[in-house]
């Protein structure tokens, strides 16, 4: 009896550890540190995603499924300009103000600004299907994106791709027309496209590295 007692301890204290080890990955999914600063968000914007999402490409939609996610600079120093520049609902032409669903700041605080799944204006082809995370840095072109967004973001993505399984690219702002090999992009306005260098091919090098073993592709920088 003594020794059955101990044995069932045993099997316990293992059964015990062993349900530990497997909740910590969800646990630790669920208590990314995440900061909610929501940009206005009324029926307004909804109709001019609306509109965007029918121009663009041809769909009547203001939400995605999310697919893949663009990695961007903001090209400003701190969170509050890349905050209000998108704030707004519409632009000075009256269409749909630019924006992205999460802002990640020099100290690697992750802000979250809409919806996961609202359709934001980030990065032309791709937003009926992507997440867009903005880094604050890479003022004048420079490369100075710190270790703390890196890590957050790496964070970040593993949190998505966790939450939603429909995500499987992952590219810099810079890659969009190597992108295209995914299938994903549509763009209906000939001639709408922009150069861009964000966030840098270091950046995307130290993302891949991190995680291109976690059932994503990358594209190389
Ligand atoms: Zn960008």
């Amino acid at each position: 009896m003594f020794t059955s007692g101990i044995c069932l301890r045993k099997c316990l204290c293992l059964w015990v550890f062993i349900t530990i080890l497997n909740v910590i990955p969800v646990w630790a999914n669920g208590n990314l540190h995440i900061v909610d600063k929501p940009i206005i968000w009324t029926e307004n914007r909804e109709q001019l995603i609306r509109d965007y999402a029918q121009t663009h490409y041809g769909l009547s939609q203001v939400t995605i499924v999310p697919q893949a996610v663009v990695v961007h600079w903001t090209a400003d120093s701190t969170w509050e300009s890349a905050y209000w520049t998108f704030y707004n609902e519409a632009r000075s032409d009256g269409t749909l103000n630019v924006a992205s669903h999460f802002l990640v700041d020099r100290d690697g605080t992750i802000i979250r600004l809409t919806e996961e799944t609202a359709l934001n204006r980030h990065a032309i082809g791709y937003n009926w299907c992507a997440i867009g995370i903005e880094n604050v840095g890479g003022v004048n072109g420079r490369e100075d994106l710190t270790e703390e967004q890196l890590l957050a973001n790496i964070e970040l993505i593993r949190y998505l791709h966790s939450k939603y399984p429909t995500i499987r690219y992952v590219f810099g702002h810079y890659q969009q027309d190597k992108a295209r090999e995914s299938g994903l992009y549509i763009e209906n306005v000939s001639g709408y496209h922009s150069y861009k260098i964000d966030p840098g091919a270091s950046f995307m090098e130290g993302l891949r590295m991190a995680m291109e073993q976690e059932g994503l592709v990358f594209y190389p920088e």
